[in-house]
């Protein structure tokens, strides 16, 4: 087995056609994200400025957290606020400070907007400022927005990621190369990743987020980057603007993907492809062989994907090409066609790409395939359920630990497993 993955394919859907639609969408907003960036940043607070509809959202996407001392609330903006009648701004300032007394663990705060506070135009970057002056150095007080309106619920994460790019110290020109992994990585598989690129040699590695707002990475010109996340183009962006390079990769899901992320990072640092091999070829191999015990359940299946979470693209390239499904459609909110190049590459030639939602054509062109499996969001697998098609949610592919070797086989389970609950249930209504 060669380690070897061409990163480049003259075949695939890099110049595809890709339908554009700009009607109703169906997906929920970006403070979902806090669910995970608040497991992750372990000092970090989430200040959500928004209405009931937010902590709600927030609550019940959080479950279990109720049990918890929180590291995320929301600061509601009442009618008072939306009327004008009350200065938004003293009460913004009342509760931080009440949150920051009470909480002394509390060293970064995230003042996070949402679409209440877009509405009557509160200025959460100038609160940041305002506050920060009071609370630096014990605490960083930040803003970012996750309001629902035009964004996807992972777009959070990367909005929150941006925000926190200037932060980071700076590595002067004279300082050795390093290598920042980006993205939000349970922590389970950050420590499984950093072992493989720490077994190759990659020098000054580095995860972004940390795991403490006191350990922030530093970046420079001599900062490589690879992204973890294929939805973190802001923050990207952001990083560029530091000075970093960004090494150009698929994304590391499935034995492929994993194998061809991990080798960027590779190339970039001059290790030698004997030792690339040497390091990954156990790995690969374990994950290769419990993949090929799963191909059967999937062979030959086809799948259909709304664009939800942003992560489409490279699901469907791990499907088809290590599972051997068939892509119906694969839809994406957005499609940011330069980190996602390698991905559009090795997707099957002839691949129905589509970027944006309009939802009743969509489920239209959805009914008429009548694929075997769709993955979408919440509000749309129960209809679809109902209607007799089995359907994944967008939603866990996030919250689940999905990247890396040890997590190829969970991956294809996540879609194996609706498959059989539906033959299941196929069977005993056939027994009835
Ligand atoms: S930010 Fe907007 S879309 Fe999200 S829960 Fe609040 S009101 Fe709803």
């Amino acid at each position: 087995m060669s380690a070897v993955i061409p990163l480049h394919r003259a075949d695939g859907c890099a110049d595809a056609p890709v339908l554009r639609e700009r009607g109703q969408r169906e997906v929920f907003c970006g403070l979902t994200g806090i669910i995970w960036l608040h497991r992750k940043i372990q000092d970090a607070f989430f200040l959500v400025v928004g209405s009931r509809t937010c902590a709600h959202l927030l609550q019940s996407a959080a479950g279990v957290m109720i049990f918890a001392e929180p590291r995320f609330a929301t600061a509601i903006i009442d009618e008072r606020d939306l009327a004008g009648l009350a200065d938004a701004n003293d009460e913004l300032d009342r509760v931080v400070r009440r949150l920051l007394e009470r909480r002394p663990d509390i060293k970064m705060l995230f003042l996070v907007g949402s679409c209440p506070s877009e509405v009557i135009k509160l200025d959460l970057a100038r609160a940041a400022q305002r506050l920060s002056g009071e609370f630096l150095p014990q605490v960083r007080i930040l803003n970012y927005s996750g309001s629902g309106i035009e964004t996807t619920f992972t777009q959070g994460e990367d909005a929150c990621l941006a925000s926190l790019v200037p932060e980071l110290p700076a590595a002067g020109a004279q300082e050795p190369a390093s290598l920042m992994v980006v993205g939000c990585l349970p922590d389970v598989v950050e420590d499984q990743l950093a072992r493989h690129l720490r077994a190759l040699g990659i020098p000054g590695l580095q995860f972004f987020p940390p795991r403490s707002s006191r350990a922030l990475p530093a970046v420079g010109p001599n900062t490589r980057y690879l992204l973890a996340q294929p939805f973190l183009g802001e923050t990207a962006r952001a990083l560029d603007a530091r000075g970093a390079r960004r090494l150009a990769a698929p994304f590391p899901f499935g034995v492929e993907g994993t194998t061809a992320w991990l080798q960027a990072a590779a190339t970039a640092f001059g290790i030698s492809s004997e030792h690339f091999e040497q390091v990954t070829l156990p790995a690969r191999e374990r994950a290769t062989r419990v993949l090929a015990r799963l191909r059967p359940r999937l062979d030959g299946r086809s799948v259909f994907f709304f664009p939800d979470s942003q992560l489409e693209l490279p699901l469907a390239r791990f499907l088809s090409r290590e599972l051997g499904m068939r892509l119906t459609e694969v839809g994406t909110p957005y499609l940011h066609r330069e980190l996602l190049r390698h991905e559009l590459e090795w997707l099957p030639a002839g691949t129905a790409l589509s970027e944006g939602q309009d939802v009743e054509r969509q489920l239209d062109r959805c009914r008429a395939l009548a694929p075997d499996i769709v993955v979408c969001g919440l509000g749309l697998a129960n209809p679809l359920e109902s209607e007799g098609l089995t359907t994944k949610w967008a939603i866990e592919l996030v919250f689940t630990p999905v990247h890396g070797y040890e997590q190829a086989a969970d991956l294809a389970e996540l879609f194996a497993r609706p498959l059989l609950r539906r033959a299941k249930l196929a069977a005993e209504a056939a027994c009835s």
